[in-house]
């Protein structure tokens, strides 16, 4: 693939933006790439600027479950848009999606809107901390829930893909607030709520883990964090900005049927517009400001256009058979990609929870973070590459999920499978 113009792009933002990114995972760093610039999209195709084509599986880290440039999206966008783009005072679409929300995630009581994932984890915790008085909140090795100061250790996403153990700029006493256990062990859960269950604010995880990859929880550890949250008077919170509306409509929650205390979401919620949002039982909601006295504010929060995206996605997820339609195509795919890596006798450990989807380049059962680190990242590098050259537009770590879009095709997934074979087969030989 040509790509010049991306080259010469990110030569350029790299003297007036650090990194030449804005996030860091998208500068391609880990799988040593320069990172494409993308010039517009299409339904399951991201077009660079360059004009080379590519099917793509990072759907904007998620939110894209419609594919780029939905119709009824675009149309609602532009009728929004023509009325005004931000007023900082209350409109009718917060209603209308805060009250889809609810309907779609029954524990989300009330639900406040943010700007981002981030912000969600971030007031949500803050939130915990005000209704029960505690301090320490527990969290996942590998889960990742924002850069928030308390939420960095031990972090997933780009935390992990750099290398990164916290962050400088945190201040240790804010650390010293959060304890990390292993995902998936219910064991540790137990055991330190045993011994400091009265100093627990909440439990924060991804229901299904998606940055460390794409790791599922194991039978009884939801259900373990439920219990054990319950008995000791902690809020479980779960992070859903990832699997919320993606895994199925009602989130992991409904996958998994647990009822958590608060729910963060963003995402897919926001169509592809920046946003956010958390929610769960009234009794605890009614504690932020101005109705009570926990405070979270934002001057951009509730944006028109971001709620009007996410009014007319969720709206398109609730039709019949959706997310059984979508859950076929992100199968298909995972056998093509099972398949292609046994014929070329290349181990790896495949994980999906409905159209997400985790590939690791390990012969180990992956259930924590422990387990994906053990993956072969100079094979993942090569496979990065190699499917790029080919069209295919994958995260640029191992410690990312991919996500299928309503707009990938059959013929787009055997297209990707095809691809997967041959590369794989390079990468063996
Ligand atoms: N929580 C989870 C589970 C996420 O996957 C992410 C981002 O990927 C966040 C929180 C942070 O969201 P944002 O990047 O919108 O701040």
């Amino acid at each position: 693939m040509d790509i010049t113009n991306s080259r010469k792009l990110f030569e350029e933002a790299r003297e007036i933006i650090p990194g030449g990114v804005n996030s860091p995972v998208r500068a391609c760093k880990s799988v040593g790439s320069a990172p494409l610039f993308i010039d517009q999209a299409q339904g399951s195709r991201i077009i660079d600027a360059d004009g080379n084509i590519y099917i793509d599986y990072v759907g904007s880290w998620g939110p894209m479950i419609l594919g780029h440039r939905h119709p009824e999206v675009i149309k609602l966008l532009e009728f929004t848009l023509t009325r005004g783009t931000s007023y900082g005072a209350p409109t009718v679409m917060e209603v209308r999606l805060a009250e889809m929300i609810i309907e779609a995630v029954p524990s989300m009581e009330m639900v406040r809107m943010v700007n981002s994932g981030t912000e969600a984890a971030m007031s949500a915790i803050r939130l915990a901390r005000g209704f029960t008085g505690r301090d320490t909140i527990i969290k996942f090795d590998g889960c990742y829930h924002g850069h928030a100061d308390s939420l960095l250790v031990e972090a997933g996403s780009g935390v992990a893909t750099l290398g990164i153990p916290g962050s400088p700029g945190v201040p240790q006493s804010f650390v010293d607030h959060t304890l990390s256990l292993p995902y998936n062990d219910i064991e540790a859960v137990k055991s330190v709520m045993d011994k400091k269950g009265d100093k627990i604010a909440c439990i924060i995880v991804e229901p299904v883990a998606g940055n460390m990859g794409c790791v599922p929880p194991v039978p009884g550890f939801l259900e373990a964090l439920r219990e054990q949250t319950q008995k000791h008077g902690s809020l479980l919170i779960f992070d859903e900005v990832m699997t919320g509306f993606r895994v199925a409509h009602g989130g992991a929650q409904a996958l998994y049927n647990i009822t958590p205390d608060l729910t963060c979401l963003a995402k897919i919620i926001g169509g592809g517009l920046p946003v956010g949002a958390y929610g769960g039982r009234r009794d605890i909601m009614e504690k932020i400001a101005p109705q009570g006295p926990v405070y979270q504010a934002g001057t951009l929060s509730g944006n028109p256009l971001a709620m009007a995206a996410g009014v007319a996605t969720l709206k398109l997820l609730k039709e019949p058979g959706f997310y059984e339609a979508l859950e076929e195509k992100a199968k298909r795919l995972a056998i093509g990609l099972q398949g292609a890596a046994v014929v070329a006798g290349i181990p790896a450990f495949f994980t999906r929870a409905g159209s997400m989807l985790g590939m690791f380049f390990t012969d180990r059962e992956v259930k924590n973070f422990d387990d994906a680190k053990t993956s072969n990242l100079e094979m993942f590098t090569a496979y990065y590459k190699g499917m790029r050259e080919k069209g295919i537009y994958l995260a640029p770590s191992q410690f990312e999920a991919g996500f299928v879009s309503s707009a990938h095709t059959n013929e787009d997934i055997d297209e990707t499978v095809r691809a997967a074979a041959e590369v794989l087969k390079c990468i063996k030989d």
